[in-house]
């Protein structure tokens, strides 16, 4: 099992993923945003679009569902925390496993963006190099989601919750490109942060689509939502008496940066 990224040319700096089986040529799309595009992204690569599947009912990762199933014929897979808000032909549930041939992907319920939000999570102990996770909107290269249609106590438990499952190595696909920006926040309040420095230096060498692949192990060096217990979150947040508060106070000194 991989991953294609590719970066959706007129989107909101969405980024579009084809997971895929080398063994099978099948591809679940993810959030399709133009049909017509990833059809040719999978062509170009031997690929065949058997399922669809959605994070969450947000417009611009919901924009091409119906014409991506018109075009394909594949079946949609949603979290079932969408259902009246998006159009699906499978509800998942929380740890609910989807197969690309004979390999599994595990989907995770991820609220706090928005009620509805689920992530695609691949392990594979054997490999665990090869592990990834589609995170949506839920958590970004060096930040998280916003919580303008969500609820931070929510993004709190489901960030808490992908401590428990992700493994170092796991490489992270993230909804949008927002690493560039995320990175600057980070270094407003905390300048010395070397990890920071030398990712955004290299950050800034690279376009959408050539931008390097973070592992988890990397976010946990320059990602503040995931450092909660830092000496530089403690400052920043005042030493906020606890992790809740601590992250709470975070997503609102970003939402007003
Ligand atoms: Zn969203």
């Amino acid at each position: 099992m991989d991953v294609i990224r590719t970066f959706v040319p007129g989107s909101f700096a969405n980024y579009n993923h084809l997971v895929y089986s080398e063994q099978t040529g099948e591809a679940a799309a993810v959030d399709p945003f133009d049909a017509a595009f990833l059809v040719d992204v999978a062509e170009r690569n031997n690929l065949k679009i058997t399922q669809i599947w959605i994070t969450h009912e947000h417009g611009d990762h919901i924009k091409d569902v119906a014409k991506l199933k018109a075009a394909t014929q594949a079946p949609v897979y949603a979290p079932v925390t969408c259902k009246g808000k998006v159009d699906a032909d499978h509800w998942l549930e929380d740890e609910q496993q989807l197969f690309i041939g004979q390999q599994a992907i595990t989907h995770l319920l991820t609220p706090g963006h928005i009620a509805g939000h689920g992530v695609y999570l691949y392990l594979n102990k054997q490999a665990p190099e090869s592990d990834f996770i589609i995170a949506g909107d839920t958590l970004f290269n060096a930040g998280v989601g916003n919580i303008k249609s969500g609820n931070v106590d929510e993004l709190y438990d489901s960030i808490e919750k992908l401590h428990k499952w992700l493994t170092p190595g796991c490489r992270i696909y993230t909804g949008h490109d927002y690493i560039e920006t995320n990175l600057k926040f980070t270094l407003h309040y905390c300048p010395q942060l070397e990890e920071a420095k030398t990712t955004l230096l290299n950050v800034a060498k690279q376009t959408p689509d050539s931008r390097s692949v973070q592992t988890w192990h990397q976010e946990m060096a320059y990602n503040l939502f995931l450092r909660l217990d830092s000496e530089e979150v403690c400052s920043m947040t005042k030493c906020a008496p606890n992790r809740k508060a601590r992250f709470t106070e975070l997503r609102h000194l970003r939402d007003q940066w």
